[in-house]
């Protein structure tokens, strides 16, 4: 079965991603290269800058291969 979904869980936001939607647009390691980073086997970071940058780099995704979801308020993030 090749490629699934891959997930990337931080304090505050996971972040997913669907290598068969990707488009290789570059704009996700554009946008934040730290978080993006292709040449670490774990890819994307979300660690390595707030939630709102991550989801604001996500958003900008163009085919939706980068997706985001993020723990209600208030609610206690493990380390
Ligand atoms: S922005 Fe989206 S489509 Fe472009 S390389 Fe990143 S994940 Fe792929």
């Amino acid at each position: 079965m090749g490629t699934r979904l891959q997930v990337y869980e931080a304090a505050g936001i996971t972040v997913t991603f669907d290598p068969t939607v990707c488009r290789h647009t570059g704009v996700c390691l554009r946008t934040l290269p730290e978080v993006f980073d292709v040449r670490r086997k774990r890819w994307i970071r979300p660690e390595l800058d707030t939630p709102d940058a991550v989801e604001a780099a996500v958003r900008k995704c163009p085919s939706g291969a980068l997706q985001c979801s993020r723990p209600s308020a208030g609610g206690t993030a493990q380390e």
